[in-house]
């Protein structure tokens, strides 16, 4: 069985790494910073991207010292001129210019960005052949089989930064495939684990962002709410590992202790633990072969006392339901789940339709759009834009329906 895990030695030459951020302002890309930054003699950076948070991004640019800061939205470019003028910082703004980013001579390359949105620079970094530390899981969801054909093609190397996937990456021994029976992520069962369909129905987005156990961005934190997270990171695992949905489990682990699993034929299971803090997965890819110190809180098992495991319950969330069959459709279906959930998740987070939708949209435009192959990038694009007005037409059509029902029978 073939597998996308790292063979190679990192090219680090002079003992330096370079390296570029994709979506340095976020969440991940914070994290990442922050160790660069506790590690100056380490790391060199060549460049880092935004999306419209232009001052954020000058600051980490100066920081850093990079050589290239992009943001993708037109409206925020004057802003990083500006900031960066009199600093010897390229500047850009597009999504030509998030591509350029990634091509700068990085060894190293944080995909970072949120959403399909990602992945044209990631590609671009997998097309020069970098080392690719991935946490923009939707880039293997939208277009797992041919991201990882171009890795192959390219000789680029996949790190896995999702901390579910970082933590199986520990434990797997790809040298033994033979030996692996199942692999097993698990989820913390986000905010609503407890609540009833008739809660749910009711939650606001700030209840929905306010995760338990991890602090991210908005997106993901709706899809750990949903337990979409969970069916977008079944898809990447696949992806990743090279498994079939049927040896990938997911079990609810509400204290976000242990990451991830992996089950050998023996009976022996490997599992990684940690304080959830995105530093220590991050410092694994970045550090990778060698192990970097994360200034993370160690952990304390005593002092948790208790780690307790459930079964998802895929009534109260149908997501991991959805996201599982449409892994099982394959071709482009999993880029239209994709594709629909961006969607209903931003109608979600602007007060337009409401929790429960979210999942109801995804799986009525799946139903809506014709089943078909992937053959090319340009087809990952026709499915995507197709879901998308599919998606955006539903999610009006249950905000019509619940203006109506706001204003009570007439
Ligand atoms: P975030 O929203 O905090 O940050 C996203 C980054 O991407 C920002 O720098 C933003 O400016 C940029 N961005 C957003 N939209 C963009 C666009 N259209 N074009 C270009 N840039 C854009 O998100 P995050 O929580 O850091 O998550 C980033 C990715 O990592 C997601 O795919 C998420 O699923 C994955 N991930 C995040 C975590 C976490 O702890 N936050 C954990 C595992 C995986
Ligand atoms: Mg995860």
């Amino acid at each position: 069985m073939a597998i996308s895990m790292p063979k190679r030695k990192p090219r680090c030459g002079d003992g330096v790494r370079r390296v570029s951020i994709l979506g340095a302002t976020g969440s991940v890309g914070k994290n990442t910073v922050d160790l660069l930054r506790r590690n100056p003699e380490r790391f060199a950076v060549e460049a880092v991207t935004a999306k419209d948070h232009a001052e954020l991004l000058a600051e980490q640019a100066v920081a850093l010292g990079a050589r290239f800061a992009a943001v993708a939205d037109p409206d925020a470019y004057p802003r990083l001129k500006e900031a960066l003028a009199g600093h010897p910082i390229s500047v850009g703004c597009g999504p030509e210019a998030l591509v350029e980013a990634a091509l700068y001579p990085a060894d190293w390359v944080m995909a970072a960005i949120v959403g399909a949105a990602g992945l044209a620079p990631t590609l671009a970094a997998v097309r020069r052949g970098a080392i690719v530390a991935l946490a923009n899981k939707e880039v293997l969801v939208c277009a797992g089989e041919f991201v990882m054909r171009e890795v192959k093609r390219c000789g680029a190397t996949l790190l896995p930064v999702d901390s579910e996937h970082n933590a199986i990456w520990q434990c797997f021994d790809s040298s033994r495939i033979e030996a692996i029976d199942r692999i097993i992520l698990t989820a913390s069962g986000g905010p609503f684990r407890e609540r009833s369909l008739d809660e749910m129905r009711e939650a606001t987005p700030a209840e929905a962002v306010a995760h338990p156990n991890w602090r991210m961005g908005a997106k993901i934190s709706v899809d750990s709410a949903t337990m979409m997270n969970k069916g977008l990171e079944l898809i990447e695992a696949h992806h990743l590992f090279d498994l079939e949905s049927d040896r990938i489990d997911i079990v609810v682990h509400p204290q976000s202790i242990v990451h991830g699993l992996v089950t050998y034929h023996d009976g022996s299971v490997l599992a990684q633990l940690g304080t959830p803090d995105m530093r220590t997965p991050i410092a694994y890819a970045l550090g990778w072969p060698e192990r970097l110190a994360a200034p993370t809180k160690s952990l304390d098992l005593a002092a948790i006392g208790r780690l307790s495991f459930e079964p998802p319950d895929e009534r109260r969330f149908p997501a991991l339901r959805i996201a599982r069959s449409a892994l099982e459709a394959g071709g482009g279906t999993p880029t239209v789940l994709n594709a629909a959930n961006e969607t209903a998740v931003y109608a979600f987070l602007d007060g337009r339709i409401g929790f429960l939708d979210i999942a109801e949209v995804v799986e009525r435009t799946i139903a809506m759009v014709p089943a078909g192959d992937i053959q090319s990038l340009e087809d990952v694009h026709n499915f995507d834009k197709t879901a998308r007005e599919i998606a955006i037409r539903l999610s009006g059509v249950r905000a019509n329906a619940r203006r109506a029902e706001a204003m009570g029978p007439r």
